[in-house]
């Protein structure tokens, strides 16, 4: 195997020799992912895009003859060590930690029962197992790095958020991220063999916060179920909006995701009272959903968003629909005249995609990854800040020019085109080639 002198290969030792001429898939794939599980609803508490990612891609993986176990945490005694989740996905329960949902905050304290019991699961097993671990979030970094060692096989790893990035761009009521992630997320990301990042962006945020290699990072986009997320079969977003109960006339602007301050949902609604301000006859057509549930710091003010409905008097038109199923999603973005994206930080932003690949345009703020997703002027708009008036402007022609809407439309489709999942494991399975034979893979 890759072992230089007990230890996995060290991506910064320039004399790792050359044994690998064919690049090599992995058979087997240790996929971490302590914090959060793959069965989770995504769209609150802390299930989102990384839950939806590691689903989609271990399907892709196993198609394409790379099984993968997923390892996280059981929340509950109640559920089986291991569910499989699709043919050659097996997602096991590894107890660490009381058998309930905790924050993250708590969690840095069962690293280590954690990585105990993925290291004895594995134990278990036929000797080699895994060929390559792939960790996903810092906190399932740190068990890679150990399990990684243990095993004498390559750790890919996928950080999703970055703190710095995120410390650089918190919201109102946002708390910063504490110093043990910062060291924690520097240790995996020097530790790793290879880094995996969703844009060029966050690629060159790991370069240059982070120190990494640039070689040794990988660009891998996320990508879209399109089987899934497509425009309504008839092309009417009337009837759409009739199947959810809403008048088919109704303009409808939708927020999909996890609550909370970085997300911003409070622009959107910002941003409706403008318009209507512009144009008081405007009410009477307009509604404003938000889709999703607490999370992060918005779990502590779990009422903020209506509160700041009712002092913003729009209460009769914003509506609140708890999570939905991922793939029932796609019906409220068919109903939706447009998607609303303004995070104050977001590493790729799937919402933004799902929503196009439907055929609906996103108006976004123009940061990290959004910048990738969105097509500015042919799929959607983005847009510089987190002013309401900008957003209430770039809403306002959406929704009164239907010859820039159709545009637009037509744009998203094409834009999202270009994101499947398929694409996503092809690329991932090229970066764990070159963890495998790090010398003999261009990625
Ligand atoms: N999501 C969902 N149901 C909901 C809300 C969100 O399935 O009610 C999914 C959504 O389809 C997307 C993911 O949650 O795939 C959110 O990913 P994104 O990258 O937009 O944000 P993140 O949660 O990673 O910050």
């Amino acid at each position: 195997m890759h072992l230089v002198d007990g230890r996995p290969p060290d991506r910064r030792d320039a004399a790792a020799p050359r044994t690998q001429r064919t690049p090599r898939s992995p058979s087997r794939v240790a996929m971490l992912s302590m914090h959060t599980s793959p069965l989770e609803q995504p769209g609150t508490g802390d299930a989102g895009g990384m839950n939806v990612y590691i689903i989609e891609l271990s399907r892709q993986l196993a198609a394409l003859g790379t099984e993968v176990e997923v390892f996280t945490r059981a929340v509950s005694s109640k559920l089986p060590p291991t569910a499989e989740i699709a043919p050659g996905v097996t997602v096991r329960h590894i107890p660490a930690g009381p058998f309930e949902d905790i924050g993250r905050a708590e969690l840095p304290a069962w690293l280590c029962a954690f990585t105990a019991n993925v290291l004895r699961t594995e134990a278990g097993q036929d000797a080699g197992w895994f060929d390559l671990v792939h960790s996903h979030y810092w906190l399932s970094g740190q068990v890679g790095l150990s399990a990684a060692r243990r095993w004498g096989v390559p750790l890919v790893h996928t950080s999703h958020t970055l703190a710095k990035v995120k410390n650089a761009s918190l919201a109102d009521g946002d708390r910063p991220e504490p110093e043990l992630r910062l060291h924690g997320e520097q240790e995996v990301i020097s530790g790793a063999s290879r880094l995996i990042a969703s844009t060029e962006t966050e690629r060159r945020h790991l370069v240059d916060l982070y120190g990494a290699p640039p070689d040794t990072v990988d660009v891998v986009a996320p990508g879209v179920d399109l089987d899934v997320f497509r425009p309504a079969g008839d092309g009417d977003e009337r009837a759409a909006r009739a199947r959810l109960g809403f008048d088919p006339d109704t303009q409808l602007l939708l927020f999909v995701g996890r609550i909370q301050p970085l997300k911003a949902p409070d622009v959107l609604l910002a941003a409706a009272a403008e318009l209507i301000r512009r144009d008081p006859e405007r009410r009477s057509q307009l509604a404003v959903v938000v889709v999703g549930g607490p999370s992060g710091s918005g779990l502590e003010r779990p009422d903020a968003l209506v509160k700041l409905a009712a002092e913003l008097g729009i209460t009769d038109i914003v509506h609140f629909q708890p999570p939905v199923p991922h793939d029932q999603l796609a019906s409220w973005y068919r109903a939706a005249t447009a998607v609303v994206v303004p995070s104050h930080s977001e590493s790729f932003g799937l919402v933004a995609v799902e929503a196009q690949a439907c055929g609906t345009p996103v108006v976004a703020a123009s940061v990290g990854g959004l910048r990738t997703a969105v097509d500015h002027g042919t799929s959607g708009v983005l847009i510089r800040g987190w002013e309401p008036a900008d957003y209430a402007t770039a809403l306002e022609r959406i929704l009164t020019e239907e010859r820039w809407r159709r545009h637009l439309a037509a744009g998203a489709r094409a834009r999202a085109a270009g994101f499947g999942w398929t694409a996503t494991a092809r690329g991932v399975l090229r970066s764990y080639q070159a963890a495998i034979a790090p010398s003999a893979v261009a990625v």
